[in-house]
């Protein structure tokens, strides 16, 4: 990797809710950035700042080709991101194939570049805590191996990243690529999709509406919510510190909430008048509890989430309110 303050760095999935925010960060670094995105999920409009820096490059492109079809003439990254994914259960269970290719193959295709081009570089993978399943531990910690549905409707996501995180396995222990996986949990904030059918912003925007905030099943499933400040600061430690080639690490806030907590929190951040509608169906698969043991990001990267989830809750409320006039 260039040793100098300056990188090349290469982000796919730029323009998601997480690519972006990466992107503004290791713009903001001063870094050179290109950003790699087929808007299959993401939202051009999330770019809009970055658009603004001359260090910065957009391509509209699928990562699941080798990146000598799409990254422009005479780049050659010595730090790649690999966030492109459809993240959402309804979104990825739209886009099975593409799920399973982007986090397969476009995985192969770009530690395979690596080794051909950019031997130095670093690679860092987007994994997630789906990669437990619906945990029998818990909290998780990055020892388990998971209790996975192998061939559920949520298997093109969780199975595919747990094959991405055995491709970087290979390419690191065999090929001596410097891969760092992160394992990140559920994270909100700015930029979300609104569309994309996760808890936070279905329930903010029913909330901001005075609409009825539905509930599947009796609402004590949990989850562990971060604050996109916190996961972007952590994402960027794991890239950073050398101690982090070849390690697997959770990432995410043990903050761990019911979803019947989470919708009165809402309720409250935005005064609405929203009434609560229990007994929606559970959609399939949906793992009961979630919250990562983050000891090893603390001791790796002494790194862990300080925002609290009413400030983080006020500035996505606020993000909201905004996009919905
Ligand atoms: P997102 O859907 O907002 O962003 C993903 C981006 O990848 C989108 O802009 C989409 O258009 C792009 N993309 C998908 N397939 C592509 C392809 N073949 N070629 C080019 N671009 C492609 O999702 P996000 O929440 O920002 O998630 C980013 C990454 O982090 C994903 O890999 C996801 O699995 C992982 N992750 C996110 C969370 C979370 O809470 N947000 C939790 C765990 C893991």
């Amino acid at each position: 990797m260039q040793t100098d303050h300056k990188k090349r760095v290469l982000v796919t999935g730029a323009a998601g809710f997480l690519g972006s925010h990466l992107v503004d960060r290791m713009l903001v670094e001063g870094n050179e950035v290109v950003g790699i995105d087929n808007l299959i999920t993401g939202l051009e409009l999330n770019l809009e700042d970055a658009k603004k820096n001359n260090a910065f490059t957009f391509v509209n492109a699928d990562v699941i080709a080798p990146p000598e079809t799409y990254l422009p003439d005479g780049f050659t990254p010595d730090l790649i991101f690999h966030l492109a994914s459809p993240a959402s259960p309804p979104r990825y269970q739209q886009h099975p194939v593409e799920t399973y290719l982007v986090n397969s193959l476009g995985t192969h295709n770009l530690l395979q570049y690596i080794l051909s081009s950019t031997p130095e570089a670093r690679f860092v993978y987007a994994s997630t805590s789906e990669v437990y399943g619906d945990p029998k531990e818990h909290p998780q910690k990055e020892t388990y191996w998971g209790n996975v549905n192998p061939n559920g409707i949520r298997s093109c996501y969780d199975e595919s990243k747990r094959y991405g995180e055995m491709v970087c396995g290979v390419h690191n222990r065999d090929f001596d690529v410097d891969v760092r996986i992160m394992r990140i949990f559920n994270t909100y904030g700015p930029r979300m999709n609104p569309v994309d059918g996760r808890a936070i912003p279905n329930f903010v925007q029913w909330a901001l509406k005075n609409e009825p905030m539905q509930i599947y099943g009796d609402g004590s499933q949990t989850r562990s919510l971060c604050y996109v400040d916190d996961l972007i600061e952590g994402i960027t430690l794991l890239a950073t510190i050398d101690s982090a080639r070849g390690e697997t690490v959770n990432l995410g806030n043990p903050y761990e909430v019911t979803m019947l907590q989470l919708a009165e929190l809402i309720k409250k951040a935005t005064g609405s008048t929203s009434v609560l509608e229990h007994g929606h169906p559970m959609p399939g698969d949906d793992p009961t509890r979630r919250k990562p043991d983050i000891s090893k990001a603390k001791s790796l990267l002494n790194w862990e989430p300080k925002v609290s989830f009413e400030e983080g809750l006020g500035k996505t409320v606020e993000y909201f309110k905004q996009t919905m006039t």
